[in-house]
């Protein structure tokens, strides 16, 4: 009785010590993180606290299915590496100025390409992705900006119009290394603080994109930062990339929002907005719901699959076990009236 207390009593110890360690870490480090503070936002920013906002989380209440999505197609993405990139650090995130002759076709007009932005959390927390799908955050969002280059001319002209902008989100999760992102990662050190410039030669930006672009999420939202106008059509890849342990901690760990001279420092850290209220509106899917878990079931069947899974070889054998049982039955049943129709003659 009394060794169990002890013991009980011991787990209780070392836990509270380890909230109170964790508790302190921040504290040991002198330097703090730069939270905008995006409570505030709509004091100075409207539309921060208006309709239309993102990020949001996909959940199923909010979800349909649309046959009408088709796959979306980029032009002019394969960037020679003569070309440039310019790659800054602007004190909220870490971007790239992207050329407008590339453009997304597919959608309701045609969106030139203008920067591409990163979104991410800390070293202890590794969950700084912008949207979330069933309330589960991703270690970090990469947002490749578009604008209506149907419509304006430009950008700024662009950011503000209900039909103006279209950003791609590609949730990245941990994984092996990523050579494509290694080609934006590899210039942070050059950004380290604000207004830092690099450059990037160019590269296949479509490589930075899941492999299935067929399968997504689309809403009408808005900018994730101030002015946070509600002008963004959004299209979330269902599929993470992934990216190198060490790649996420060069994220999370190489910028600055403050300038290289700034006496006090304040690391790049939580850079993602939280989620929005999300009612009354619809999130379309490209997909059925689920298919990833049906197509599994499916491929049980044949029983070849049964070395990938242990999990999926369970499914499979109880799939023949019931195949045999039912045929066994049907013959039974079969067999069963022959047998006894000479015992009736008699
Ligand atoms: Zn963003």
């Amino acid at each position: 009785g009394s060794k169990a207390v002890r013991r009980i009593f011991t787990i209780l110890l070392i836990g509270i010590f380890y909230k109170i360690a964790m508790r302190a870490q921040p504290r040991l480090g002198l330097l703090t993180s730069c939270p905008d503070g995006e409570k505030a936002w709509p004091k100075k920013y409207p539309f921060c606290g208006g309709v239309f906002q993102s990020p949001i989380d996909f959940h199923k209440d909010i979800l349909q299915y649309d046959s009408n999505l088709l796959p979306l197609e980029f032009v002019g993405y394969n960037v020679p590496s003569t070309d440039q990139f310019t790659l800054t650090n602007n004190g909220h995130s870490v971007k790239m100025y992207l050329s407008p002759t590339m453009y997304i076709r597919n959608l309701p007009f045609e969106y030139a390409a203008s920067q591409l932005h990163l979104h991410w959390g800390n070293r202890n927390k590794s969950e700084g992705s912008e949207h979330t799908i069933g309330g589960k955050h991703f270690a970090a969002e990469l947002h490749i900006v578009h604008y209506n280059s149907e419509k304006y001319p430009d950008i700024t002209a662009a950011m503000d119009k209900a039909d103006g902008l279209a950003v791609l989100a590609i949730l990245l999760e941990i994984g092996p290394f990523n050579p494509t992102y290694e080609k934006i990662f590899r210039h942070f050190r050059n950004v380290k603080y604000k207004d830092q410039m690099a450059l990037v030669p160019g590269f296949n930006i479509q490589e930075l994109l899941p492999n299935r672009l067929d399968e997504y999420y689309r809403y009408e939202g808005s900018l994730t930062t101030p002015p946070c106008y509600p002008s963004v059509l959004w299209t979330v890849f269902r599929h993470p990339v992934k990216i190198s342990q060490e790649q996420l901690r060069a994220l999370e760990t190489a910028m600055y929002c403050t300038e290289s001279d700034d006496p006090e420092p304040l690391e790049m850290v939580d850079n993602f907005r939280h989620v929005q209220k999300f009612d009354e509106r619809l999130v379309f899917i490209s997909f059925h719901e689920g298919k990833l878990h049906d197509e599994k079931k499916k491929s049980c069947i044949y029983l070849v699959l049964c070395i990938k899974s242990p999990k999926c070889c369970r499914e499979a054998m109880k799939q023949v076990a019931v195949l045999t049982f039912t045929f066994n039955f049907f013959l039974w049943k079969r067999n069963f009236p022959k047998k006894s129709k000479p015992k009736s003659k008699n």
